[in-house]
């Protein structure tokens, strides 16, 4: 393993890329930079082996140039996992552009991406991310056809159907538990009641399921109480809360050195991305007994909508390959019992399996 790059050597130049800890056999790297609008993007092609690299585009104001260069190349490589694991016939890739989607965020400004994503010729296939809506996708369709998720080739908001994977994914990991998948009775609680999070309660309110649910966001807490007749707990709390599941659909790294000995529930599973704080984290779920759902496994419902959404709004198709999230879940915990393994590792063996075969 390499060192380490400083930032300096990094934002200097004065290091390549192929020196970087975060680069993982990325086919392409394009750094793109408009004078006329002040465009800094960086957009990463970690694999096109099974189609065209498809992944959001993130607006952030990173605190470091170097900081988008290392999101990009991580975000570009779960993307490569996450579609190879929903059965998608389609790479990973990711854009990032440095830039305060508050205030710096103009027409223009996306255009100016829409060239940048237009050179790459289909290679990289753009869609929302954080920071960017619906409406900013339209703008950057008006210069590139490379884009999904717009009116014209989607379905719009992919969170609904995130949320039936989830829900499909706590009833896989229910039925591998409790050998039933039902939800009657099962305690549930979710951590952040957003655009996710409140649909997968939803769903899981209509299923039966008792709900306790968390979220700095106090009139989404009320809406919960009211339209589900939830619990409600502390943020910092919601992971130790006794229950069937806790499902995390709120922030990263929820799962870490502090959380996981205080863990309530035997499954964990949730939309939230990047729930490991570390890779060893896996483990440490696996040696406690708790169920994990990997993360990219039980989360690829938005981005399936986004890769098969069709012009016309027929949603069966992509419905039904949200439901089957649940059978690749079913698969991952059978053969994590049989390998003795993690199921983060073991995910990250089928979708690897599934490159190779390409
Ligand atoms: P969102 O911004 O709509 O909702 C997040 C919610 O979490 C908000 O209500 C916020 O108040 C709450 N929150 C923030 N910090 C919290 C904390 N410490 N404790 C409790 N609640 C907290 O986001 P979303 O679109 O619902 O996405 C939720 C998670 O799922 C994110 O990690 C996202 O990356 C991931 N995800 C979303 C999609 C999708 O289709 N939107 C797809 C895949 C993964």
């Amino acid at each position: 393993m390499n060192a380490p790059l400083t930032k300096r050597e990094l934002t200097t130049g004065a290091a390549c890329v192929f020196d970087h800890p975060e680069f993982d056999a990325h086919e392409q790297i394009l750094q793109g930079f408009d004078a006329a609008t002040g465009l800094k993007t960086v957009i990463a092609v970690h694999s096109t082996r099974l189609g065209p690299a498809l992944g959001g585009c993130r607006v952030w104001a990173y605190a470091d140039d170097a900081d988008a260069l290392t999101d990009a190349l991580r975000l570009s490589r779960g993307m490569t996992y996450k579609n190879a694991l929903a059965g998608l016939d389609l790479g990973g890739g990711k854009a990032v552009i440095i830039a305060d989607p508050r205030k710096d965020k103009t027409p223009e400004l996306l255009a100016a991406f829409g060239r940048q994503v237009d050179r790459l010729g289909g290679t990289y296939i753009t869609a929302e991310d954080v920071g960017v809506s619906d409406a900013d996708m339209e703008i950057v369709a008006g210069v590139t056809p490379h884009v999904r998720g717009t009116r014209a080739t989607g379905l719009g908001d992919p969170s609904p159907y995130t949320a039936l994977g989830i829900f499909v994914g706590i009833k896989a990991a229910l039925m591998h538990r409790f050998g039933s998948d039902s939800l009657e009775g099962r305690r549930v609680c979710v951590q952040g009641l957003g655009h996710v999070g409140m649909g997968v309660a939803r769903l899981l309110h209509e299923a039966g399921a008792t709900l306790i649910v968390a979220d700095l966001h106090a009139p989404s807490v009320e809406r919960a109480v009211a339209e589900f007749g939830a619990t409600v707990v502390a943020p910092e709390a919601a992971h130790a809360q006794g229950a069937d599941v806790f499902a995390p659909c709120a922030l990263g790294a929820v799962l870490n050195d502090g959380t996981i000995p205080e863990l309530g529930a035997p499954i964990v599973a949730g939309a939230a991305n990047n729930q490991l704080a570390e890779a060893r984290h896996d483990a440490a779920l696996a040696a406690r007994g708790i169920l994990y759902a990997p993360d990219y496994a039980i989360n690829a419902g938005g981005a399936i909508s986004i890769a098969l959404a069709r012009p016309g709004g027929d949603d069966t198709a992509v419905r039904d390959k949200v439901i089957a999230i649940g059978q690749t879940l079913a698969h991952i915990f059978q053969r994590a019992e049989a390998l003795k393994q993690p199921t983060q590792a073991v995910a990250d063996a089928m979708a690897e399996e599934r490159l190779a075969a390409a």
